[in-house]
């Protein structure tokens, strides 16, 4: 925002630049009622108000002068002085220093509005993340996690949004219009009409007036920065502006499986041995697994009772999607699915129950298989249950396990479409099959666990990576973040996002019908210029009211930050809920 370049700047000189600027406004103001108001001659009033225009914007003037010859780029902001200094020449000085005043009154009051909205939901975070320190011993935002969480605030802050480059554009285009009108019906139309002069000029500066877009510039980075903050507080990180349009459009959800809809902690709740015994069986696998993290190896290790020497094992080796082999002291163990086992040319015996089945292959021979179960997590219910309620037509569960895993964990969750037993690269192929399915504009998003589902998760619309804000892949991975073991702050992001583009939207269009309607009145000669600026100031505040909004403040807490200072600790957010 152009507020740190101005402060930058200012730096050089010692008096801080909110006050010379507050002062320097002052000025001009009491040196504009003086020339109204005081009975002096005509030539000194035009004076006072001269000096009250230069006082009032020689610093914006300033900047635009040195970005024109510097960098050869137009800043709008002289717009507003070529029309004040027009209105000096048609004898309307009054006119042209109430619109420079005005103009940087709205500017100082927009900056500083936003600066307090920005520093309150800054400081929120900081204060949310003390308290989080000081209250559970083990935090779960502990200061590295705060500075993560704020550092991909900011950049999500820094990336601009395709709303905000087509708003851009579009303001580029509105600006040259009304300049062109204005020429047109200040230049043209008095030479060829002879008509009064005066007046079309006078109609012409106010179009100039017009021309320069404020409002809407602000609006939507600050909107989308309350969004980013709201769902910060309750555990989600968007990575874009982008996203939350993404995420707001969502009418599909795939949820993986495996430590996402369940606890992804297994535990073996049968052994089948052939031909050994099942304590031999399960010593077998737990060294196959010894160095695998997957969680049913994991659970397997947990389950064997007795010690196991890490030397012994030689050659492991994890197939990817399909189980581990490793040698043992000269024996050959292979673990996994039944996939394995076919590669192996071996033919396994199939368990019908609703399970996950390790099988496990001794020197290219079928050993046994050992059958293990894991939680539903009752957040997924939940989870499935709200997004229903808020109009997602589509959930599906991807997964590696078996079918008759998929079906247990959907038939208790309510969930009609599963895909099981697939590779990673199967599930990537299947994302995008999904993706095509859709009507244009609807969105999909994957949750996943953002280390073993990363392909899955960039392949996707939206790619959430749960539980996963410890893991610098999972944030690269994913679109999103959500911080806490819960699937169910899916349905929070979605209606978050919902919000935070609503809000966006309604900015845009007040910013725009506003700019409409003044634009009418001026045309038609029935709005003064300084009314232009008034309203844009007006529809900036009233902007980033609305951007409070977003962050979930009450009014009662708008105008506490807006008027003083941010909520303090403990304080505040009264609507926390979304
Ligand atoms: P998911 O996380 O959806 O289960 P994975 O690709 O991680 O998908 O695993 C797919 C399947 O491959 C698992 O369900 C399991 O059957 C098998 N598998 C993967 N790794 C192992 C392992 N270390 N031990 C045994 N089986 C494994
Ligand atoms: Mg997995």
């Amino acid at each position: 925002m152009n507020t740190d370049k101005r402060t930058r700047q200012k730096a050089r000189l010692s008096i801080p630049p909110d006050i010379l600027m507050t002062a320097c406004i002052i000025a001009s103001a009491l040196l504009f009622s003086a020339g109204l108001f005081l009975s002096v001659t005509f030539w000194f009033k035009t004076y006072l108000f001269a000096a009250c225009v230069i006082l009032a914007g020689y610093d914006i003037l300033f900047d635009a002068l040195i970005k024109l010859v510097k960098r050869r780029s137009f800043d709008k902001n002289i717009l507003i002085f070529v029309a004040a200094v027009g209105a000096f020449f048609i004898g309307r000085a009054p006119e042209g220093a109430a619109v420079v005043l005005i103009f940087r009154f709205g500017a100082l009051l927009q900056d500083k509005l936003v600066g307090r909205l920005r520093n309150a939901i800054e400081g929120f975070l900081d204060s949310r993340a003390e308290i989080d320190n000081n209250a559970s011993t083990t935090s779960a935002f502990d200061d590295s996690t705060v500075s993560r969480i704020l550092k991909i605030i900011e950049e999500a802050d820094n990336k601009k949004s395709k709303k905000e480059k087509t708003i851009t554009r579009f303001a580029r285009i509105f600006t040259l219009g009304v300049i062109a009108i204005a020429v047109i019906l200040g230049v043209f139309v008095p030479l060829i009409g002879g008509l009064d002069a005066h007046s079309w000029m006078n109609i012409a500066f106010g179009l100039l007036v017009v021309s320069v877009p404020s409002a809407l510039a602000i609006s939507v980075p600050l909107t989308y920065f309350s969004g980013f903050g709201r769902a910060s507080k309750q555990g989600v990180l968007y990575k874009s502006a982008d996203v939350v349009d993404k995420v707001a459009h969502t009418t599909s959800v795939i949820f993986d499986k495996t430590g996402i809809l369940t606890q992804g902690r297994y535990q073996v709740s049968e052994i089948n041995a052939n031909e050994i015994s099942d304590e031999r069986l399960l010593m077998l696998a737990s060294y196959a697994e010894l160095h695998s993290n997957h969680p049913i190896a994991r659970a397997i290790v947990a389950a064997a009772e007795f010690e196991l020497d890490y030397d012994k094992i030689t050659d492991f080796r994890e197939i990817k999607g399909k189980g581990t082999e490793v040698n043992i002291g000269g024996i050959t163990v292979s673990a996994g699915n039944a996939m394995l086992m076919e590669e192996l040319g071996l033919t396994p015996d199939i368990s019908q129950a609703e399970a996950s089945v390790v099988y496990i292959a001794v020197n290219g021979k079928y050993a046994g298989r050992i059958l293990l179960t894991d939680t539903v997590r009752p957040d997924a219910k939940k989870a499935v249950k709200e997004l229903h309620a808020i109009g997602i037509d589509r959930i599906a569960i991807f997964t590696g396990d078996r079918k008759e895993a998929a079906v247990d964990v959907a038939s208790q969750l309510g969930i009609r479409e599963f895909y099981a037993e697939y590779l990673p690269e199967e599930k990537v192929k299947r994302l995008k099959g999904l993706t095509d399915m859709q009507l244009p504009g609807d969105k999909l998003i994957f949750i996943g666990d953002g280390i073993s589902d990363a392909p899955v998760l960039k392949a996707a619309d939206v790619g959430a990576a749960m539980g996963g804000i410890g893991s610098d892949d999972a944030i690269e991975a994913a679109d999103m973040v959500i911080m806490t073991d819960e699937p169910s702050k899916i349905v929070m992001a979605i209606k978050l996002a919902r919000d935070t583009n609503r809000i966006v939207i309604q900015n845009i269009l007040m910013a725009i019908a506003m700019k409409g309607i003044i634009l009418l009145f001026i045309l038609i000669g029935i709005a003064p210029m300084w009314l232009a600026v008034l309203s844009e100031g007006v529809v900036s505040i009233a902007a980033v009211y609305n951007a409070a909004r977003a962050f979930g403040f009450s009014s009662r807490e708008i105008w506490k930050v807006l008027l003083k200072k941010a909520p303090k600790d403990g304080e505040g957010l009264e609507n926390e809920t979304v």
